[in-house]
């Protein structure tokens, strides 16, 4: 599943490019994704606009138009962004084709389905992104993350601190693979409830998190999915992962065996002589 590194590698490769473009056409197939197709909207306020620019807000991406209106796609489990030239034949699982000009088409591709796409008319586009954010948790390469934030709102919560990391009502686009190398990286037990973490242990979270987060980015996302970054080239953080999928190996700190476990239904991966609880 792409996490925000992923969300992020594609939205940069697609910056290089898109600003400025116009799009001409836009088709689709008739799949629903985790819900219908908005048609009329792309046709009405996307078709015949130009691209202004793109931002992300959690694993959201949010192309901007000159008209003021906001197409949101989510990639979902397996979805993918891709910037092709005119030309390429449509393929299995192709849910959305924006043909641009310049030669250049923009196309998202889904097997599995579990992406949306919106779009937010210019009318309404600061209202209902506003709404959009409020259920979406801080940004965690923003200077919102930050222990005083992080602190005022685990107070009364006894959950794990890798079930809040990963709760996109608290902290945005942090997803499984992540959640793990982060807690490795700050060396704290995966089960450690929330409320119990002192200040300096948040700290040490919000630095490995940045840290990793920024890593992933730089070299390009990761391929533990089928994802791809724009340009087709695979991304090579996979091969650096410290615990993820790394059950019965030795810790590369300590040399003692790296554990498996499920927290919160989802595969979990610490070492216990290096991960304690605070
Ligand atoms: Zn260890």
């Amino acid at each position: 599943m792409p996490e925000l590194p992923e969300v992020e590698v594609t939205r940069r490769g697609l910056l290089q490019d898109l600003p400025g473009c116009l799009v001409k056409k836009i088709t689709w197939s008739n799949k629903s994704l985790r819900e219908p197709i908005p048609r009329k909207l792309l046709v009405r306020y996307i078709e015949g606009n130009r691209i202004k620019t793109i931002d992300r807000r959690a694993k959201f991406l949010l192309f901007r138009m000159v008209n003021n209106s906001t197409m949101v796609i989510h990639l979902g489990m397996t979805g993918k962004i891709s910037l092709l030239s005119v030309g390429e034949p449509r393929a299995r699982h192709d849910h959305l084709r924006l043909f641009l000009d310049k030669e250049k088409e923009l196309r998202l591709n889904d097997s599995r389905r579990f992406g949306s796409i919106a779009v937010w008319p210019p009318a309404e586009s600061i209202q209902l992104e506003k709404n959009f954010s409020r259920n979406i948790g801080v940004e965690p390469l923003s200077n919102d993350f930050h222990p005083d934030n992080l602190m005022a709102q685990v107070r009364r919560r006894t959950q794990p601190v890798k079930t809040f990391l990963m709760d996109s009502r608290r902290v945005a686009g942090i997803g499984n693979i992540y959640a793990n190398e982060i807690l490795f990286d700050a060396m704290i037990h995966p089960l450690t409830p929330v409320n119990r973490i002192p200040r300096q242990a948040w700290e040490k979270i919000i630095l490995s998190a940045k840290k990793i987060l920024q890593e992933a980015i730089n070299s390009g996302g990761s391929t533990i999915s089928d994802f791809l970054g724009t340009s087709g080239n695979p991304g090579y953080f996979q091969v650096k992962f410290k615990v993820y999928g790394q059950g019965g190996e030795k810790c590369r700190k300590c040399s003692k065996n790296i554990y498996k476990t499920v927290i919160g239904g989802r595969s979990t991966f610490f070492c216990s002589h290096c991960q304690t609880m605070k």
